[in-house]
């Protein structure tokens, strides 16, 4: 394997993710700091839903919905979305992000997604899905916007990608590039895992400007939040002389410490089976909130098929794709609103906040049921 951004050969396998069904490894390109992901076996993943903590992970083809609102928000921001005639979106998944914006604006779409099964009601007749990897394609047009989030790290080659993509851009054209952002994994509460089967690059935003600055692009905007970096792209004419960072170390030290923590927190979760052993003990109860990932690595560690008849699971988005986790129903939150739980244990990362107070709407108007987040345990 040669590294995409700069083709040396000069890689470090770092890591070897938990659960991977390609035998995957990560390897760190030590003279420009790019970690990617080589898969041993060759196979191609079936499309088959795995609710997974493990680099298995994929398929329920939620994610990309969550990101929209905030997209539109920024776009809206930084543009006049009215003057914008073509829009090229690259990875449009279920087709959240044009139905969004052709609510805003009247231009022609073009969406490029490899999923022929993802079957999306487009409400806007300018609407052409070409169902192909981007890679597989040709298309000449100019694109006044160019949408491509949480795609990058899927493809085969992100070099490709900016080379291809520039040729698609006038000079005022906007790339509205969003990817996850490798620096998630120095929290100290690392549990799923990260290098995930799907995701072949795991950019730093020094990787990420590396890869504009060779390419002649360059950053009118950039935002980030805990998990992903946003930003806003124009084509640039610079002749001027280019200088990449190498970040390896920093990249080195990043991924040995998450594999520490992933350990640690993974024993700790083992940890909490004697409690729960406890607990069903005195007959209580269990209600696990969030049946994704999380739930996921407790079921593998903890043995939650063992209590089946006192744990119940809920999640309020899950519910719309599949029906069972790890073994589980899963349930509507509100369905379970006659239900007397004695401890409600939240098995969700993000949106803590707004699931706190929806349980104490529907469960524990009283406050008298325990309730703790899984990371405060
Ligand atoms: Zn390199």
């Amino acid at each position: 394997m040669n590294c995409d951004f700069c083709c040396s050969k000069n890689l470090y396998k770092a890591y070897k993710p938990i659960g991977s069904l390609l035998d995957t490894c990560v390897f760190i390109c030590k003279t420009c700091g790019l970690s990617q992901s080589s898969k041993t076996t060759k196979k191609s993943l079936s499309k088959k839903k795995r609710i997974s903590g493990g680099a298995d992970w994929g398929n329920i083809r939620y994610g990309k919905g969550f990101r929209v609102f905030k997209t539109i928000k920024i776009l809206k921001n930084k543009m006049n979305l009215k003057k914008i005639n073509k829009c090229l979106d690259v990875g449009s998944n279920r087709g959240e992000f044009i139905n969004s914006l052709s609510k805003l604006t009247n231009c022609d779409f073009i969406g490029i997604e490899p999923d022929k099964k993802l079957k999306t009601k487009y409400n806007n007749k300018k609407v052409k899905i070409i169902y192909e990897r981007f890679e597989n394609i040709t298309i000449s047009q100019k694109f006044d916007l160019i949408h491509c989030s949480h795609t990058l790290e899927h493809l085969d080659s992100p070099s490709f990608f900016f080379k291809k993509i520039s040729k698609n851009m006038t000079n005022k054209s906007i790339l509205y590039l969003e990817v996850p952002d490798i620096k998630i994994i120095k929290s100290k509460n690392c549990l799923e895992e990260y290098f995930i089967d799907k995701h072949t690059f795991h950019f730093s935003d020094n990787d990420i400007k590396n890869y504009l600055i060779r390419y002649n692009f360059k950053i009118i905007n950039k935002t980030s939040d805990k998990e992903n970096a946003i930003y806003l792209i124009k084509k640039t004419n610079s002749k001027k002389k280019q200088y990449f960072n190498n970040r390896y170390n920093e990249h080195k030290l990043l991924i040995e410490n998450y594999d520490k923590n992933i350990s640690l927190n993974i024993k700790r979760i083992k940890m909490f089976k004697k409690k729960l052993d406890n607990m069903i003990s005195k007959k209580q109860v269990i209600l696990f909130w969030g049946a994704g990932r999380i739930f996921n690595i407790f079921q593998n560690h903890v043995d939650l098929k063992k209590y089946k008849s006192k744990i119940y699971v809920c999640d309020e988005y899950l519910t719309n794709y599949v029906k069972f986790s790890s073994g589980f129903k899963i349930h509507k939150p509100l369905s379970l609103k006659s239900v007397k739980f004695d401890k409600i244990f939240i098995t969700a990362r993000s949106f803590e906040t707004d699931i706190r107070k929806k349980i104490k709407i529907i469960f524990n108007k009283d406050n008298r049921i325990k309730i703790s987040s899984i990371f405060s345990n």
